[in-house]
């Protein structure tokens, strides 16, 4: 007969846009080969970030049916005959679009071919929020020594990493969580001085970030909280300082006039990873400064949970992000 078994693989694959209940991990057909410039790389980790609750919850509309799940580190299945620059075997991470699947079809110059020291699962718990906070220092408020930073969500998964890369690039870095424990640990990864931010009473912090910082105020404001964070930035800023708004996590900023920067000449800088990290010459300098990094212990990777690849296990991890419980970061056993 002509009956052929299809070969599957599970994904979490999204039918629509909504509530947890659309989070689903169920079989799809497995991905095969082109013909050329594509490698498959059987997933060993996967990374859980912030944006995957955007993206399955609506604030970031998507095509549906579609696989979410934005970062993975694997190893390399099978490779088109013109790819040259990793080999089957190979241990890898990348960022990109439709990371929860067993295995995944890729474009060969995404993959980032993993030092022999990174771990897949350091890697997929460092990548694509260890880019973001390398990108931001970098190029959003490119840090100077002994810059005044303040990072929010500090013990979150970037807010670690910006507390880390702060410190190690000499910048004095205040962080703002919303736990006196969640202080603690970011006060652990580098932060000079760390408090708690309470929205019914912003002048307490906006004080006491003028008193520490001697009345100067903050030179690079690295903001992923969004919507609560917001309008204190302007009040605790520096002159000529940048606000680098990076996040939703207490939802979107609002609209504002640009004459609302002319009092202290401050910059806003809206950016996302994608568009500092597009070309394989941009993911090959920051994947090794990144990967230097760790190597040299500048930077520990907190993996705070390691989840089972399920459904229900995967509503968890996004119901522990969105949570505000996590510290570090979260990652799934593919
Ligand atoms: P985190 O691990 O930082 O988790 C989110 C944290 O946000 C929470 O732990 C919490 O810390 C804080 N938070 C403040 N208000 C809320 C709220 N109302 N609901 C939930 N959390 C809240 O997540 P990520 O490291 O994945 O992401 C951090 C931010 O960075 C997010 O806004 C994300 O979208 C953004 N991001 C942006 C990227 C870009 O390219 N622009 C790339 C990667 C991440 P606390 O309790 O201390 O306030």
């Amino acid at each position: 007969s002509n009956v052929r078994t299809m070969s599957t693989i599970r994904a979490l694959q999204i039918q629509s846009q909504g509530g947890p209940e659309v989070v689903s991990v169920h079989p799809i057909p497995a991905p095969t080969l082109s013909g050329s410039g594509k490698v498959i790389v059987r997933n060993e980790y996967a990374g859980v970030n912030m944006i995957d609750t955007y993206h399955f919850g609506g604030l970031y509309p998507l095509q549906c049916p579609i696989i979410i799940g934005q970062e993975s580190a694997g190893v390399v299945e099978a490779v088109d005959p013109d790819v040259t620059s990793v080999s089957v075997g190979d241990k890898v991470v990348q960022y990109g679009g439709g990371s929860y699947t067993e295995k995944q079809l890729l474009d060969a110059e995404r993959v980032i071919k993993l030092p022999s020291s990174i771990s897949t699962k350091t890697a997929a718990a460092a990548y694509l929020q260890g880019l973001t906070a390398l990108t931001i220092l970098r190029e959003a408020h490119p840090v100077k020594k002994g810059d005044w930073l303040l990072v929010t969500a500090a013990a979150g998964g970037v807010g670690l990493l910006l507390c880390q890369m702060g410190k190690a690039f000499g910048a004095n870095v205040i962080a703002v969580t919303s736990t006196p424990e969640k202080c603690e640990l970011a006060k652990q990864h580098g932060a000079t001085h760390a408090l708690t931010y309470n929205k019914e009473n912003p002048s307490e912090y906006i004080d006491s970030i003028l008193k520490l910082t001697s009345n100067h105020g903050i030179d690079g404001i690295l903001d992923g909280v969004g919507a609560d964070t917001w309008e204190s930035n302007f009040s605790i800023a520096a002159r000529k300082g940048t606000i680098v708004t990076f996040g939703n996590a207490s939802g979107p900023v609002p609209a504002f006039a640009p004459l609302k920067l002319a009092p202290k000449n401050l910059k806003v800088v809206r950016p996302t990873l994608f568009n500092y990290v597009t070309t394989r010459e941009e993911r090959e300098h920051y994947s090794k400064e990144l990967f230097d990094l760790i190597e040299q212990g500048k930077v520990k990777i907190n993996v705070h949970d390691e989840y089972p690849f399920t459904t229900e296990d995967m509503r968890r991890a996004f119901a522990d992000i969105k949570s505000r419980k996590t510290t570090g970061k979260l990652v799934v056993k593919i």
